[in-house]
C-alpha cells in the first residue's frame, strides 16, 4: 500500500501510508523484511525495520499487516531457539551456524506437528480467560496447559476428543455473546503489553540457583527482579548461564541479545548434552533460547527481549515458575540510542534516549509472582535477571543506574576479583537483596539458623574490609589475635564457601542444605578457634590445623557422601580444636 521514501540505517520513511496504525507490522520491500510503524504524520509513515536494510531502494513497496507485533504461543515453544522476532533458528540453523538469512520465512511453531491433546473440560462448562481447557506433553519435563486466550469466555460448546492435534486445528468452541469461538492449540499475544493475571504477590519463597552466594546471602525470591551488572570479563555470561542451568525452576528462558554470537553457540552446544539434576532429562527440555547476537540487526535486540518475557509471561500463566536471563541489556539500550539518533529525538544522558528508565521498567516490571487467571486456582511467578555491562565498568553511567532503580536484587561483579581469579565475582560488600526476609520461611524449613550464620558470615566480612586499612599500614602480624583469627576465618568464608568455579565438576551447582553445611562447618571452626585464642593459643597454630586444609576440600565431597563426611568432620573438629 505504501511506498519508500527516505532510508537511514534501520529506519524506514515510507509515503501512502494513511490508514495505517503506531506499532503496527509492515513488509518493507521486496523480501518483506519485518518492520513496525513507530510515527505517523498525515500519510508519511516513520518505520523502525527488524531487519537488515542494506540494499533495500527507495520507491520498494511496503506493506501494512493490520496486527501489532505479537508472539506465537503454543506447543512447540520448549527446546526452541529463536532468533530476536521469534523466527525458529533450529529448523534454519545449518552447520551449527546461528545466522538467519534476512527476510526469511520460518514459523515459531511447527504448522504439520500433531500434539496429543487431553481435554479437562466438557460440554455445558463456563470458561473464564486463562482457564485451562486441556493439556499437551510438550517435553518430557513440561505439560503445556492450553488456556482460553485473554478476551475470550463463555460456555463450552463442543471440545474434541482426546487425541492428536496440529496447534491450528479448531479444538474448542466457545459461544460468546452469541458468537461462536474457535481455540486452537495455539494463540497469540502483543510483546509489549503485559498479559493479565487475577492478583499480584510480593516476591517469595526461594529460586533456588545452585549459586552459594546467592542462594545463601543475597537469595532471590520467586516473581523477584535483579540484575546483574559487571565490566568485561568479569563473569556476567557465565553466571546467567549457571542460572539457566541450574536454577530449579520449571522453565528458563535465556535472551542473548547483542553478545557475541560464538558464545551463544557455545551455549547452546553444551546445553544439547546437559541433563537435570532431579530428573536426569535433557535440560533444553525446560529451556528456552533467544538469541539475538552481535551478528544480528541491532534493532531486533528490543523485540528479542520483548518476545522473551511475552513467551514467559505465557507460561507464567499455566501456573509455573518461570526465570528470564537477558544477556546483555546494555545492547539493547544502546540499540535504544541508536534508534533515537536516526529519528533525531532529542538525547537524554550520554545519549541516551529519556525514556531509557522507563523503557527498561517496562521489561523488568512485567516479573512478579501472580494469581493467574482462570480455574483451576493456580499462582505462577515470573524472575528477571538482566546482565549490565557498563562501558569500563563504570556503574555511573545511565543504563546501570536507571536498572539500581528498578531491580531489588544486585549482584555486583567486581573487576579485581575477576583479577584474582575468584569466581563469581559478585562483590559481598556491594551487592545486597531486599528477599531476604520474604525468602526467610523458605530457609527456615531447610535451616532454622540460617539467618544467624548469614548474618555473623557477612558481618565478618564486613569486619575484614575494616582490618584491610590497618593490616596494610601495619602489617596482619601486628593485629591482636582475635582480629588475625578474623581474618582467617574471613579467608575460609570467601575461598571455601563463597567461591564457586562454574567449571568444578562437583561444585559447579551447590543445593541449599549443602550450602548451610558449608558455612556451617566454618562458623563453627570460628567459634572453636575463638576459644583456643581466649585461652593464649596463637593463632599461627590454629592457621596450621590439619582442619583448614579438610574445611577446604569440602567442595570436592560428592554429594552422595556430603552430610557424613561432614559429621566426621565435626567430630574431628570437636576432637582437636581445644583450648589449652
Ligand atoms: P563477561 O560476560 O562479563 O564479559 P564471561 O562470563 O564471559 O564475562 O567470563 C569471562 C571468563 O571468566 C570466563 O570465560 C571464565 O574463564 C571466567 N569465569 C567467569 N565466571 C566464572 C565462574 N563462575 N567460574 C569459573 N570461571 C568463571
Ligand atoms: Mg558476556
Amino acid at each position: 500500500m505504501g511506498k519508500i521514501w527516505r532510508i537511514s540505517g534501520p529506519v524506514v520513511i515510507a509515503e501512502g501510508m494513511r490508514g495505517s496504525q503506531v506499532y503496527e507490522v509492515v513488509h518493507i520491500g521486496e523480501e518483506e523484511l519485518i518492520g513496525e510503524v513507530i510515527g505517523l504524520d498525515g500519510d508519511r509513515a516513520t518505520i523502525q525495520a527488524h531487519e537488515d536494510t542494506l540494499g533495500l531502494r527507495v520507491g520498494e513497496r511496503i506493506e501494512g499487516t493490520g496486527k501489532i507485533l505479537t508472539a506465537e504461543l503454543g506447543p512447540g515453544i520448549m527446546a526452541s531457539i529463536y532468533d530476536g522476532l521469534q523466527k525458529s533458528l533450529t529448523s534454519l540453523m545449518s552447520g551449527g551456524e546461528l545466522f538467519l538469512k534476512r527476510g526469511a520465512k520460518a514459523f515459531a511453531l511447527p504448522r504439520d506437528k500433531k500434539w496429543h491433546f487431553t481435554p479437562r473440560v466438557k460440554v455445558g462448562d463456563t470458561l473464564d480467560e486463562g482457564h485451562i481447557i486441556g493439556v499437551v506433553p510438550e517435553t518430557e519435563l513440561v505439560e503445556h496447559r492450553i488456556m482460553v486466550p485473554p478476551g475470550t469466555r463463555g460456555t463450552l460448546k463442543r471440545i474434541v476428543g482426546e487425541g492428536e492435534y496440529t496447534i491450528e486445528e479448531p479444538i474448542a468452541w466457545v459461544e460468546q455473546d452469541g458468537v461462536q469461538k474457535e481455540l486452537t492449540l495455539k494463540q497469540e499475544w502483543p510483546v509489549r503489553k503485559p498479559r493479565p493475571y487475577k492478583n499480584r504477590f510480593d516476591p517469595s519463597g526461594l529460586l533456588v540457583t545452585g549459586m552459594r552466594i546467592m542462594d545463601y546471602m543475597f537469595p532471590l525470591a520467586l516473581g523477584g527482579k535483579a540484575c546483574v551488572p559487571g565490566g568485561f570479563g568479569t563473569g556476567k555470561t557465565v553466571a546467567l548461564q549457571q542460572l539457566v542451568r541450574w536454577a530449579q525452576t520449571d522453565i528458563n528462558i535465556y535472551v542473548g541479545c547483542g553478545e557475541r554470537g560464538n558464545e551463544m553457540a557455545d551455549v547452546l552446544h553444551s546445553f544439547t548434552r546437559l541433563r537435570e539434576p532431579k530428573t536426569g532429562r535433557l535440560l533444553m527440555e525446560k529451556e528456552v533460547f533467544i538469541a539475538n547476537t552481535s551478528n544480528m540487526p541491532v534493532i531486533a535486540r528490543e523485540v528479542s527481549v520483548f518476545i522473551g518475557i511475552t513467551l514467559a509471561e505465557y507460561f507464567r500463566d499455566m501456573g509455573y515458575d518461570i526465570l528470564l536471563v537477558a544477556d546483555s541489556t546494555s545492547r539493547w539500550a544502546e540499540a535504544m540510542r541508536e534508534l533515537g539518533g536516526r529519528l533525531e529525538e532529542m538525547p537524554g544522558e550520554e545519549g541516551f534516549p529519556p525514556y531509557l528508565g522507563s523503557r527498561l521498567a517496562s521489561f523488568y516490571e512485567r516479573a512478579g509472582m501472580v494469581e493467574c487467571l482462570g480455574s483451576p486456582q493456580r499462582k505462577g511467578s515470573l524472575t528477571v535477571v538482566g546482565a549490565v555491562s557498563p562501558p569500563g565498568a563504570d556503574f555511573s553511567e545511565p543504563v546501570t543506574q536507571n536498572t539500581l532503580r528498578i531491580i531489588e536484587a544486585l549482584y555486583s561483579l567486581d573487576v579485581a576479583l575477576a583479577n584474582r581469579r575468584h569466581f563469581p565475582t559478585i562483590n559481598w560488600l556491594a551487592s545486597y537483596s531486599l528477599y531476604a526476609e520474604s525468602t526467610r520461611e523458605w530457609w527456615s524449613e531447610i535451616a532454622p539458623d540460617w539467618a544467624d550464620i548469614r548474618a555473623s558470615a557477612l558481618k565478618v566480612l564486613q569486619q575484614e574490609a575494616q582490618l584491610e586499612e590497618i593490616v596494610r599500614l601495619v602489617g596482619p602480624e601486628a593485629l591482636p589475635e582475635n582480629d588475625k583469627l578474623l581474618l582467617l576465618c574471613a579467608r575460609m568464608i570467601r575461598e571455601d564457601f563463597l567461591a564457586q568455579s562454574a567449571y568444578h565438576e562437583i561444585d559447579t551447582y551447590c543445593l541449599p542444605k549443602r550450602a548451610h553445611l558449608m558455612l556451617r562447618t566454618i562458623m563453627k571452626f570460628y567459634e572453636l578457634a575463638g576459644a583456643m585464642v581466649n585461652s593464649g593459643i596463637p593463632v599461627s597454630e590454629i592457621r596450621s590445623s590439619p582442619m583448614v586444609p579438610r574445611i577446604s576440600r569440602m567442595k570436592d565431597i560428592p554429594s552422595e557422601e556430603f552430610e557424613d563426611r561432614i559429621a566426621e568432620l565435626w567430630t574431628e573438629m570437636d576432637a582437636s580444636l581445644v583450648g589449652g
